[in-house]
């Protein structure tokens, strides 16, 4: 867990005008800046990203967040790495990482060597008719290659030495994995006579390489080994250039090598991404539906093919949601999805993606599998098989459908079969959680706050983020006038944010991000996306101000009096302690209201 003044500490040090910038050209719109949304596609600016609130929002398609909400919809970044991220652009260092701490100067100079390695690579592939002439036979273009930076490493032990120099003796390319050191301490380069294709992560930073042999030779495929910089386990092939495609096509197809990926996106489809020589782990499964709900695998119609869907299958289970879909296409045993596209076109494999089995359909397929529901046994095999699966969906209303499916192939009753899965209630679909939703695209969901902020209380703190002066003249009884609830909490987070680092509107995007309370988050929500209130004088936002406070007062007054009224009026007779509230309580009752006339009349 990340502490929430660290959260708030690192948003209130993040500029997120110069943030998106980065990614989105912005132009000066009255206190706004604009642009047209990355998010959805469109002709005319509907994109504002707000200076004073740190916030941002689309008019058209209703995205909107904070710094680190735009890392991680645009970058389909977790939580934690966009505050990594941005902790680490402010110069700050995450408290209590309990992964294990990573020098940023040395990651920073394992990545330079990586990327002086990758334009020696590319280098060498210019004046290779070899590796050129491979390319060329698997119908790559220029463009296409220079797209994903692929380049050749020539037939050389020490090629790496003309790139690196004197550093190729250094630490860096042993930790980066570009170079292996023998018993005698003598070092060359891991890859030789290969096809380069670097990997990159989320930012475009080349992380790996991974290495195809031209013609025959083994391995085939050779990657990069596991170093601080790159985890196989967590990576993608070709996610850093597919974002775009996904975004708008609304689908990510993820298939099992990296030819395949470049051979698509050569082909016009253009958000393929692979696996890099590993199983579909959850990490993967979780990167993919921040990207896309709608995730399609793609596996040769072997049975090695069949066996990688499997694991895929039981990867995404717990991670379904009903508005999140995965899908399985198997392409014919002939093929890959290079020699398909490159067979049929691109027009067929849009088809066959579109048709691609629904997960639903390859679980029961898989279940049934080598079963003859003919028979008693085997009808009880397959709950028996299907125990391992269903209970671990996170879709609820996939689950039910699937478990009546179960119900129809074994002729039981779908109580029967809910009991024999041991599925109790339905299962909670997962989007709830504030901090791992998979799209900032999606309004949070918002419980009702226990006691609902009145139209006063919502006034003020819509006043409070307008003219953050205010805060000063809030009295002191601010946090007993509002009540019990979410808005008092808010309001206590107002009031320390003034006691440490002073209070200014740009604190409410840290306190968004830092707050895990649902109903608190959907009103500061609402206050980030509120248009300033409309006062023109100085003196009339104080009476304004003045006037809400006496509106609190009269609220609490009348609540405690209609309290001790109606007893009165059931015939219960009040101690005497009692009696003397109520009366002060009728007195205040009416200083109030002829204060509230004064200030009006003022
Ligand atoms: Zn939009």
């Amino acid at each position: 867990m990340i502490p929430e003044s660290f959260i708030q500490d690192v948003l209130a040090r993040t500029d997120i005008v110069s943030l998106i910038e980065r990614y989105v050209p912005l132009k000066k719109g009255g206190a706004n800046y604009m642009a047209c949304c990355p998010f959805h596609n469109e002709k005319s600016p509907s994109f504002t990203v707000s200076p004073t609130k740190q916030f941002y929002h689309c008019f058209g398609c209703g995205a909107h967040g904070t710094a680190v909400g735009f890392l991680m919809e645009y970058n389909g970044m977790s939580f934690r790495d966009a505050i990594k991220d941005l902790a680490q652009q402010a110069g700050l260092k995450v408290p209590e990482d309990d992964a294990p701490q990573q020098d940023h100067s040395q990651i920073n100079t394992l990545l330079a060597v990586m990327e002086r390695a990758a334009r020696y690579f590319r280098d060498q592939l210019r004046v290779s008719p070899k590796a050129i002439a491979y390319l060329k036979q698997r119908g790559l273009t220029g463009e296409v290659a220079k797209n994903f930076g692929i380049g050749y490493a020539p037939d050389d032990w020490q090629g790496l030495h003309a790139a690196l120099g004197a550093d190729y003796e250094g630490a860096a390319p042993l930790e980066a994995g570009l170079v292996i050191q023998n018993d005698t301490g003598r070092r060359y380069d891991r890859f030789r006579d290969r096809v380069m294709f670097p990997i990159l992560d989320q930012r475009g930073n080349i992380i790996g390489f991974g290495g195809r042999v031209i013609g025959e030779g083994e391995p085939k495929y050779l990657n990069s080994p596991e170093t601080p910089l790159f985890e196989k386990g967590r990576e993608l092939y070709g996610l850093f250039q597919a974002r775009q495609a996904i975004r708008e096509s609304g689908v990510v197809v993820v298939v099992e090598g990296y030819m395949d990926v470049v051979a698509l996106a050569q082909f016009g489809f253009g958000s393929a991404v692979a696996t890099l020589g590993t199983a579909t782990t959850a990490t993967h499964i979780q990167k993919l539906f921040r990207q896309s709900d709608k995730v399609v695998f793609c596996f040769d119609g072997d049975n090695a093919g069949r066996k990688a869907a499997r694991r895929a299958l039981e990867a995404c289970l717990d991670q379904l949601g009903d508005d999140r879909e995965a899908r399985f296409l198997f392409l014919p045993p002939e093929h890959d999805p290079d020699s398909f596209i490159r067979e049929q076109g691109l027009e067929a494999f849009h088809r066959a993606v579109h048709n691609a089995l629904p997960l639903s359909e390859f679980l029961l397929r898989e279940l049934r599998s080598d079963l003859n529901l003919g028979t008693a046994e085997d009808r009880s095999r397959l709950v028996y098989e299907a125990k391992t699966l269903v209970p671990k969906i996170s879709a609820p209303v996939l689950q039910q459908q699937i478990v009546r499916m179960i119900s129809e192939d074994v002729e039981l009753p779908v109580e029967a079969v809910l009991a024999a899965l041991e599925i109790k209630a339905p299962t909670q679909a997962r989007f709830g959680n504030s901090f791992g939703n998979a799209s900032g695209r999606k309004a949070p969901r918002q419980r009702s706050p226990r006691v609902a902020p009145t139209g006063n209380l919502r006034q003020l703190l819509r006043l409070l983020c307008a003219y953050p002066t205010l805060i000063e003249k809030l009295p002191g009884d601010i946090l007993e006038l509002a009540g019990d609830g979410p808005v008092r909490d808010i309001l206590q987070s107002f009031l320390d944010i003034r006691d440490t680092d002073g209070f200014n509107p740009t604190s409410l995007a840290g306190l968004y991000e830092a707050t895990s309370d649902e109903a608190r988050k959907a009103i500061l929500l609402e206050l980030l996306q509120a248009p300033p209130p409309k006062i023109e004088r100085d003196d009339a936002t104080v009476q304004e101000f003045d006037g809400l406070i006496i509106n609190l007062r009269i609220a609490l007054n009348d609540h405690e009096f209609s309290a001790l009224h109606q007893r009165i009026m059931q015939g219960e007779l009040l101690n005497p302690d009692e009696m003397q509230h109520y009366k002060a309580l009728t007195e205040r009752k009416q200083a109030l209201r002829s204060s509230r006339t004064g200030q009006n009349g003022a």
